[in-house]
Parts: C-alpha cells; structure tokens; sequence
C-alpha cells in the first residue's frame, strides 16, 4: 500500500518568529493516522523546525538542493548540509524553480540524482501550463517531462521518489484541476511508469496533486484513487488550514 502524504511548501514565508509560532501551532493539533506530514521551510527555518518537530510525525522537507556534493556553488545548499540538520526529504523540479529560475529537465535530474545519491527523498513536481492545456497537449508535455528526468533513474532509485503532479494554471491561482482531471493524469502517470517501469514499481509510487488545494477541496481531490495525497503552497500558510487538509482522507 503506497503512503498518503501532504507536504505544506512555504516557499519564500515565514521568518523565524513566525516559523517559531506556526511549530507551535501545528503541534497543538491532532495528528491524522491516515496520512504522513511534512512541512517544507525555507533553508533558514530548517534546523528550527526539526529541532521543534523531533518528537512528533510532523517531517520536514528542503524546497531545493544544490547540484553537486560540495565546491564552488555560490548560493547553494548540499545534500550532506541538509542532511546535516535532520532533512532526508526535497522538493525539486517546482514549477517556480523552472519558470523563475530556468531550471531545465536535464538540469533537474542532477539534483534528482545527487539527492538520491546521498539517500534524501525526492518529491518531483511535473505539470503543464495553461497553454498546454488549452491546446490539449498536456498528456503530451507530462510524457516528456517523465522522460528526460524520472525515467533515466534505475529501478531501485524509484523506492525514493514521490511524484507530485501540480498544472501550472491551479498553482496560486485558486483555480484547482477538478476532482477528475486531477485523477485522469494520476491514473496517466501511473501507467506511464508501469509501462517504463513495471506495475510494482507504479503501485507503491505515491502521486501527490498540488493546485490551490484548501480545506473546502482536498476530500474530493484525496478520495480519487490515483490521488496520494497533496503538495500545498498558499493554504499551508495556515495551522489550521494545513491540518484540516492533512485530515482529509
Ligand atoms: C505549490 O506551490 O506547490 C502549490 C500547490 O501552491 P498553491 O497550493 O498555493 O496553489
């Protein structure tokens, strides 16, 4: 049975005394059984929130990581510093990191790869823009998507990835993918990786949907079979929110 997960990305909010008041608040909650938690801060917030979280099955996850194991890489973070301060889990391949940052298919993979080289688990993000979906290509860009960067990995390597669909045109916009469409291209997904991979391999791969999940949606969106859960930027902003969301399996 492959896991249930909501991972909450902060993106760039949250200082450290919010962060310290959010911690606080998320502990205040009951935590779901059904679903495993993760909340993603910004580098800057990473040891606080471990630090805090350590006895509860609240996770915390890093939204990037650097290409290379250590050298002259102004900016970036390694695998080894993240692992460092308790963090075993990354986003990469955001749709914000490939639109504002440039950061490509083939570019994305070294991150996959140096990520899962030092065994930290990798959450990739995928989705098409609104103009794919428009021209009914969205099929089509997803497909490539998973063939530049996923499927170069070996099988074994498969175990450490979480796949995250988000369509660009639901991300921030309050404009979320149906109930329907969110679970077409899970199932999609799904039988792409069956196909490169094998079924095993798809069964126990865990897809989460991200878009403009909030608490009035995320029962319908999580009760589609092909939907593990969510990956969720504005409404994770929220304790109440978030765990509202987490809760909803
Ligand atoms: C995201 O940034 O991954 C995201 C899904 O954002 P939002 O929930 O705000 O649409």
């Amino acid at each position: 049975m492959r896991d249930r997960i909501v991972v909450g990305n902060w993106k760039m909010n949250k200082d450290f005394e919010e962060t310290e008041k959010m911690l606080t608040q998320l502990k205040s909650y009951s935590k779901p059984s059904g679903a495993k938690i993760m909340i993603a801060p910004s580098f800057t917030q990473l040891y606080q929130s471990v630090q805090s979280l350590k006895s509860t099955n609240i996770y915390v996850a890093a939204q990037n990581i650097g290409i290379a194991e250590s050298g002259a890489y102004t900016g970036e973070v390694s695998p080894k510093m993240l692992k460092g301060v308790g963090v075993n889990t990354v986003i990469i391949g955001h749709s914000e990191r490939r639109n504002i940052f440039q950061e490509n298919d083939n570019f994305l993979t070294k991150k996959i790869k140096i990520a899962l080289e030092s065994d930290i688990m990798v959450i990739f993000c995928l989705g098409e823009k609104l103009e794919d979906r428009i021209s009914k290509n969205h099929f089509e860009i997803v497909s490539q998507q998973l063939k530049k960067t996923i499927f170069n990995l070996s099988y074994k390597s498969m175990t450490n990835i979480i796949l995250a669909y988000e369509p660009v045109w639901a991300i921030g916009t309050g404009e979320t993918a149906t109930a329907a469409q969110a679970q077409e291209m899970h199932f999609y997904i799904r039988n792409l990786i069956s196909s490169h991979f094998n079924s095993k391999i798809a069964d126990n791969i865990s897809i989460l949907y991200g878009g403009s999940v909030k608490p009035e949606n995320a029962k319908e969106i999580f009760s589609e079979s092909d939907v593990d859960g969510g990956l969720i930027g504005g409404a994770s902003l929220n304790a109440e929110d978030f765990m509202k969301i987490a809760n909803s399996f």
